[in-house]
């Protein structure tokens, strides 16, 4: 099967176009050559709900939002259905024939009525089109990956698509670019494929504190990247001159983030390689990935590092051993409520009232290992808290 991108402006995809209010659908554009409702497609769907939805499609064309791409199939003789769009370019060929309108400035505007810039702009916007030409059994096996796997292209791509123009040909130079030696590099910290583009939406993530969508738009008559270029850089050696190691478990992290929270304060490279270091090496420490962030953070927040508990058996038999020594002591098998003056002093606590806390605390070195372990009572454990 062979697709084609192709650009038409508003003006030309309209051409033509004729809305049937009998069976409420949009038949013709492009002049005549383009179907817009073949059998196999719904009705139209975007004038239900007061036309909110068409309504929305005219709003985002005036605001020079993106529309998405649209798939029309080429038939053998020249001519091309709307594989996907139809509803879109109903709304666009409506809007254009009076049928309903917007509001500007609280006022509710048909197309006509419209000031003559506002008419041009929407005009002469361009969408873009994939086109493609295939037998009936693949274009059908397309259609059904497009409606129900969605876009085959990934986020980026049609990002690249939506706001192709001079930024994103110098921007794909840089980050697309297989052949570019830094690469390698970068992808210690970067997760996934060049040519997919997920280096590029890295660094536009990064730059835009992942407003990428945004970013694009403002910056897609730019002829530099500098801003681009320079956050990317700034990032990733920030993180060289913290961690002197590189980890697998580095790839993929969210940095730009973790560059804006913390790129501010003073970190000693050397201390923060060897505590690195340790805590990729500590068995406790379930959730390597968190290490870093956990380590950025000044060695707060456990629950990035998902600290492995003390399983079940060594529970039990601390349970168990502390609760013989109790009863023979006549106090609480929980040693805190043991040290206390009121009635809890001598209350034995069923196993299910108990829970297991490290001795010394597992961020002050503690072990998880048995000699570690002791049973304290739910109200105890909590309020020691800091596991
Ligand atoms: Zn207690």
């Amino acid at each position: 099967m062979n697709t084609e991108l192709k650009q038409y402006t508003i003006a030309e995809l309209c051409n033509g176009f004729v809305y049937n209010e009998l069976e409420e659908k949009g038949l013709y554009g492009l002049s005549g050559r383009l179907t817009i409702q073949p059998e196999y497609q719904r009705s139209y769907l975007y004038a239900e709900d007061n036309g909110k939805k068409e309504v929305a499609v005219i709003e985002s064309v005036l605001k020079q939002y993106p529309l998405g791409l649209l798939y029309f199939n080429r038939l053998p003789n020249g001519n091309l259905e709307v594989l996907d769009g139809q509803q879109r370019i109903t709304s666009l060929g409506r809007f254009l024939r009076d049928k309903f309108s917007v509001i500007s400035n609280d006022l509710p505007y048909r197309f006509h009525a419209l000031p003559k810039d506002k008419q041009t702009l929407i005009e002469k916007t361009s969408l873009l089109v994939y086109e493609c030409e295939g037998t009936e059994a693949e274009i059908k096996q397309w259609f059904k990956t497009i409606n129900i796997a969605g876009i085959p292209l990934n986020e980026q791509e049609v990002l690249n698509a939506s706001y192709s123009g001079p930024f994103v040909t110098k921007a794909r130079s840089v980050f697309s670019n297989s052949r570019n030696s830094n690469v390698q590099k970068w992808s210690a910290y970067v997760r996934g494929s060049v040519k997919r583009q997920d280096f590029l939406h890295t660094a536009l993530e990064w730059v835009s504190n992942d407003k990428v969508d945004e970013y694009m738009m403002a910056h897609r008559r730019d002829t530099e990247i500098d801003e681009l270029q320079d956050h990317f850089n700034d990032v990733i050696a920030w993180v060289e001159s913290v961690f002197a190691d590189c980890y697998s478990e580095m790839c993929g992290l969210k940095w730009g983030q973790l560059y804006d929270e913390y790129h501010d304060k003073p970190y000693n490279q050397k201390e923060m390689t060897q505590r690195a270091a340790e805590l990729m090496d500590d068995p406790c420490v379930k959730n390597r990935k968190g290490v870093f962030e956990y380590l950025l953070g000044g060695e707060e927040d456990t629950r990035l590092l998902d600290v492995r508990v003390f399983d079940d058996a060594t529970k039990r038999r601390v349970y168990k051993r502390q609760t013989a020594e109790a009863r023979a002591k006549g106090v609480s098998n929980c040693p805190l409520c043991a040290m206390g003056h009121e009635a809890r002093r001598t209350r034995l606590w069923g196993e299910r009232e108990m829970e297991a806390d490290h001795v010394a605390a597992w961020s002050l070195g503690g072990a998880t290992t048995e000699d570690n372990c002791q049973m304290l009572c739910l109200t105890h454990n909590r309020a020691k808290g800091n596991k």
